[in-house]
């Protein structure tokens, strides 16, 4: 399950959301003034959106150009359905 991006890091290239098949990270716009150094293509930053459809399927820790989004193989924060 994706557990972590280190949005400091980002460059809003916006691949995380693009690769994502489960619509888990969502691009959206950086609130205030801009707060990431290397943002240089968009105002927009990723967002973990819904966490709980993650299939840990690693596309976006694969894909993210800087290496920055952090997916953990196990499932167990998967909220049980009951
Ligand atoms: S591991 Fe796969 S399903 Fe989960 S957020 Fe990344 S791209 Fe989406
Ligand atoms: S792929 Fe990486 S650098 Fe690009 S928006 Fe996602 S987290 Fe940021």
């Amino acid at each position: 399950m994706i557990e972590h991006i280190e949005i400091e890091k980002c460059t809003g290239c916006g691949v995380c959301d693009a690769v994502c098949p489960a619509d888990v990270i969502h691009m959206e716009p950086a609130s205030g003034p801009v707060p990431v150094a290397g943002l240089r293509l968009t105002n927009l930053l990723p967002v973990i959106k819904f966490r709980e459809h993650c299939i840990t399927c690693f596309s976006c820790e694969i894909f993210c150009p800087e290496r920055i989004v952090d997916v953990h193989p196990s499932v167990k924060n998967r909220p049980r359905p009951w």
